[in-house]
């Protein structure tokens, strides 16, 4: 009994010397370096795919911390290997993108960049308005530590920097330009996300899917032209197309259990010329969202049911029913692997204390493009946030003040500080977990 609780109290020890150290030593960089290179970041963002200049400062960071950088990885991706002994390969990714906003945080350091989209072909205010500029300033200072610890943790360190991630499909881009042929398939696959529904300095990691899986639908309605006023010589794709969207809403209030997570959104429905003719064709755009490959089956075959089926209470031919085309580039769900997000909470409740630490589902159904990186083959992987957003601000939103901005929004703000922060030593804790002596 007396050597465990001897054993039990120098490990607790050590663990607290350990964090405390850690935290000294990331508070130190942030002070010295990675507080203004956040802040260059911030002010100069770039648009998914174009993120020409940004690519190039972080591949510029990383190899003055001591990696062997490889660029234009998957468009403007970079790739930094830090090989030190036998061990496991991890890798640890951060998405580099900002978004076409007009920034209206009123930050001393806002975003006033403008840059050409390649999506849009026009020129587009830009800013960091998922604050993707934290993730890449927490990459950097993690290469910087673990570039400092090398005597602590043995393995190959594979560190990403990811182009277009709103655009979901930068990390699709990277495994095709075959970044597990050339650097190696990773063991384990790491990722975080600041948010602005977590409180600052805290980590958030589930067991379950942080993000869901999307499909991009299309549902073309084929009708009869005719006069307005002679509705019976036609079909209507409008009446039509109504009765679809609202028939879409029972498959998730009905047909889904009622505790999966499902979303059909009709974003789009565009019809018709003019007041007095019934249009011979309807095009509604949908979204829908899963957090299971079970849930994705059930909802994409449930909207061709009842597209087509709709279209046959109608009175449309077979040849002339409802199309239903799903976009051939899905988003699969991620979903953490719970034995390996048990193991790093357990470690980062150790090393950063458990009071920074939660597990606090997530409430929304916004989608991540990293899985790409961790499906086919199976990685390994945990993805988890990084809160951004000081406790004052949610007491001021309870006690009915201005809300705390969202994501993609011109008002997002963060807390640099504590998210960078708590981004590196987060990431440094679970690394060492993986690759420590
Ligand atoms: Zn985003
Ligand atoms: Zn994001």
């Amino acid at each position: 009994m007396k050597k465990i609780a001897v054993f039990l109290v120098s490990s607790l020890l050590a663990a607290s010397a350990f964090a405390g150290e850690l935290e000294d030593s990331v508070k130190a960089d942030y002070d010295e370096h990675l507080g203004a290179l956040w802040d260059h970041f911030h002010r100069n963002p770039e648009l998914s795919t174009v993120e020409v200049e940004t690519a190039k400062r972080m591949a510029t960071e990383l190899r003055t911390a001591g990696f062997d950088v490889t660029e234009g990885v998957g468009g403007t991706g970079v790739v930094a290997m830090m090989e030190n002994g036998n061990g496991p390969l991890v890798m640890m990714r951060a998405d580099m993108d900002g978004l076409p906003v007009e920034e209206a945080s009123g930050l001393p350091n806002a975003s006033t960049a403008t840059q050409m989209s390649p999506l849009s072909g026009k020129v587009e205010h830009v800013m960091h308005a998922c604050g993707h500029d934290v993730h890449i300033t927490s990459l950097v200072g993690t290469a910087r530590q673990m570039a400092a610890r090398k005597d602590e943790w043995s393995g190959t360190l594979m560190l990403i920097a990811q182009p277009a991630e709103e655009a979901i499909g930068g990390a699709a881009m990277m495994r095709e330009d075959g970044i597990w042929e050339r650097f190696g398939q990773p063991d384990y696959a790491l990722a975080l996300h600041v948010s602005s529904e977590n409180v600052a300095g805290q980590v958030n990691v589930i067991e379950g899917s942080p993000y869901a899986g999307v499909d991009t639908v299309d549902i073309i309605i084929h009708g009869v032209g005719a006069h307005g006023a002679s509705p019976h010589r036609g079909k209507d794709p409008i009446v039509l197309g109504s009765q679809i969207v609202l028939a879409l809403q029972t498959l998730v209030s009905r047909e889904l259990a009622p505790r999966s997570a499902g979303v059909v959104t009709v974003g789009a429905f565009h019809s018709g010329t003019k007041h007095n003719i019934i249009s011979d064709r309807a095009h509604l755009q949908l979204t829908v969202r899963n957090t299971s490959l079970e849930t994705r089956d059930l909802l994409l075959n449930g909207i061709k049911r009842i597209a087509e089926n709709m279209g046959r209470a109608a009175g449309l031919p077979e040849d002339k029913l409802p199309e239903v085309i799903v976009s051939e580039n899905p988003s699969p769900p991620m979903i953490n692997t719970a034995s390996l997000a048990r193991r790093l909470k357990i470690a980062w409740s150790e090393d950063m204390g458990e009071s920074r630490v939660v597990s606090i589902p997530t409430k929304t159904m916004v989608a991540e493009d990293f899985p790409s990186f961790v499906m086919d083959p199976d990685i390994p992987t945990v993805y988890w946030a990084v809160g951004g957003t000081p406790q004052k601000d949610f007491d001021r939103e309870m006690a009915g003040g201005e809300q705390v901005p969202s994501h993609h929004s011109p008002l997002f703000k963060i807390s640099p500080e504590p998210s960078v922060r708590t981004g590196v030593e987060s990431t440094v804790v679970a690394l060492l977990e993986l690759m420590g002596d």
